[in-house]
C-alpha cells in the first residue's frame, strides 16, 4: 500500500459518510469549501471569471478553477464520474404489519445485487423535505444504526437454493423489518418524524435509501483491496475533487480544470440533474457567456472528458465470463475501456491520449473488453460526449462485485487513479500532447 496514510482514512470516512447522493455531494462540498472554492446558486447571476467555483443540483456537482494565464477558449478538461449507486429506495407511504411485524415496502433502484442485502444491518439515509409556515425546507437524514432488517429465508423452508439460485421478488422478499407490536411507533415515517423533525416542522416527503451500516475496511492479506458499499462510483468522485483541488495548488495547466459529477447514473441518466440534462452545458454556457463572451464552439472543440468509472477485474471463479484476451485485475493498472457499439466513449485518439499520459506520469494501465457474446454495461462517457460533442475517455480502476452491497478494489489503483486524474486536469488538447 503506497498511500498515505490520512489519506486513506480520508477516502474510507468519505466512503462510509456518503451513503446517499446527497451525502456525496454534502461532503465533496465540505472538501471544496475547505478548499477555498465558492459555491454558486443557479437562481443568482454569475461573475465566474476567476477564481475556484461550484454548483450543486439535486444529488448532482460540479466543480472547476480558472488557473491563471489559461484563458476559457483553451478549452475545458472534465473529470466525470457519477454519485448514486444501486441501493434499495423507501416507498412514499411506509405503512404495513404482516405476522405481528412492521414494515414497508422498497423500489430496487438500478441493477442491484439483490441477494446482497439480505441479513445486513441496514440504516436509512437520504433528503427529507419539511415545511413549516407555508414554506419548505430540504434536510439531510442519516440514521445510521441497524433500524431495518431483510431476513433470508432459512435454508430448511427453502432447500434447493443453493442448487437452484436465489430468486427474490422484489415486491414480496424485500420488505424491510423495522419493528413489532411494542414499538411505539405506527409507521416509519413516525421514525422519520422523531428522527427529525423540530417543533413547528411538518414532514412533506422524502427520497430516502437503505444502507449496510457496517464500515469500509482495508481487506486481504497485505490490506491491499478496499471493501466498502459504493466503490462504483464514489471512489471516482473522491479521486476527482481531490485531484481537482490538488490541481489547483500547481501552476502548470493547459486548458480549465473541471470536475462533474452526476446523479442517476445507475437509472441512465435522464433526470433534471443526470449526465443527460442540461446540468454541464448549461454550467459551461455560464462560464463562457458572461461576462467575456468566449467562443463556445472553438472552446468545446478544444476540451475533452475523462468518465471514471468501475471496470470489472477477471474473476478467479468465473473465467469463462471475460475475454481472455482483455483481462484486467485489481491492482495493476487504470483499465481503459473500448466497446466498438459505443458503450464506451473511449476512440483510438482517446485510448492514445491516455496511454501517452499514463507513461508519461509512470502509471501502469490495462485495456478492457466486454467478452464479445455478452451485453455490454455502459456508464455517463457515451451519455456526455453525445451531449457536448468533445472527446471522452471512459476509464476506470478495476473491482469485483459491481453492484453488490459490499464491493472490492485494489488500493494501489486508488493511487493511479488520482495521478492520472492530476496529469489529466492540467494536460493540453489531445493532438497537441
Ligand atoms: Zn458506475
Amino acid at each position: 500500500m503506497t498511500k498515505g496514510h490520512s489519506e486513506m482514512e480520508a477516502l474510507m470516512g468519505f466512503m462510509d459518510r456518503s451513503t446517499s447522493p446527497f451525502h456525496a455531494v454534502h461532503e465533496l462540498s465540505t472538501l471544496l469549501d475547505d478548499a477555498g472554492f465558492t459555491q454558486l446558486d443557479e437562481t443568482n447571476r454569475w461573475d465566474s471569471r476567476h477564481g475556484s467555483y461550484y454548483v450543486i443540483r439535486d444529488g448532482s456537482i460540479i466543480a472547476w478553477a480558472v488557473p491563471h494565464g489559461v484563458s476559457m477558449e483553451d478549452g475545458f478538461t472534465i473529470v466525470a464520474g457519477h454519485t448514486d449507486s444501486p441501493n434499495l429506495r423507501l416507498k412514499p407511504i411506509l405503512n404495513g404489519e404482516t405476522s405481528g411485524l412492521k414494515q414497508f415496502g422498497i423500489e430496487v433502484y438500478g441493477g442491484a445485487l439483490l441477494n446482497t442485502w439480505l441479513d445486513r444491518d441496514l440504516g436509512v439515509s437520504g433528503r427529507i423535505v419539511t415545511s413549516s409556515n407555508g414554506k419548505l425546507k430540504e434536510h439531510l437524514l442519516m440514521i445510521s444504526e441497524p433500524v431495518c432488517r431483510i431476513p433470508q429465508l432459512a435454508i430448511h423452508l427453502d432447500r434447493n437454493v443453493n442448487e437452484k439460485g436465489l430468486v427474490l421478488n422484489p415486491q414480496q422478499h424485500l420488505r424491510p423489518i423495522w419493528g413489532d407490536e411494542h414499538s411505539i411507533q405506527e409507521s416509519f415515517s413516525d421514525v422519520l418524524r422523531e428522527r427529525v423533525l423540530e417543533n413547528d416542522e411538518y414532514l412533506e416527503s422524502w427520497d430516502l435509501m437503505l444502507h449496510d451500516i457496517q464500515p469500509c475496511a482495508l481487506a486481504g492479506i497485505d490490506n491491499q483491496w478496499l471493501s466498502s458499499a459504493r466503490i462504483d462510483n464514489l471512489v471516482s468522485c473522491f479521486s476527482a475533487i481531490s485531484s481537482l483541488i490538488e490541481s489547483t495548488s500547481r501552476s502548470s495547466h493547459a486548458r480549465v480544470p473541471m470536475v462533474a459529477l452526476f446523479n442517476h447514473e445507475e437509472v441512465g441518466s435522464n433526470s433534471t440533474a443526470g449526465a443527460a440534462s442540461n446540468f454541464l452545458p448549461s454550467v459551461l454556457d455560464r462560464i463562457l457567456e458572461n461576462p467575456i463572451g468566449a467562443d463556445k464552439h472553438k472552446t468545446l472543440a478544444k476540451s475533452s472528458l475523462l468518465s471514471s468509472d468501475g471496470a470489472h477485474a477477471t474473476h478467479p471463479n468465473y473465467p469463462e465470463k471475460h475475454d481472455l484476451d482483455h483481462q484486467v485485475f485489481m491492482n495493476a493498472g487504470l483499465a481503459i475501456k473500448r466497446n466498438s457499439n459505443e458503450r464506451y466513449a473511449t476512440t483510438a485518439k482517446g485510448q492514445g491520449f491516455a496511454q501517452l499520459l499514463c507513461k508519461s506520469a509512470d502509471i501502469p494501465f490495462q485495456i478492457f473488453s466486454n467478452r464479445s457474446d455478452i451485453p455490454c454495461g455502459s456508464t455517463i462517457g457515451p451519455i456526455a460526449s453525445t451531449r457536448l460533442g468533445i472527446e471522452t475517455i471512459d476509464m476506470g480502476i478495476p473491482q469485483f462485485a459491481m453492484h453488490s452491497s459490499r464491493e472490492l478494489c485494489g488500493i494501489t489503483d486508488i493511487n493511479y487513479l488520482q495521478k492520472f486524474m492530476l496529469s489529466y486536469l492540467g494536460s493540453g488538447s489531445l493532438l497537441d500532447t
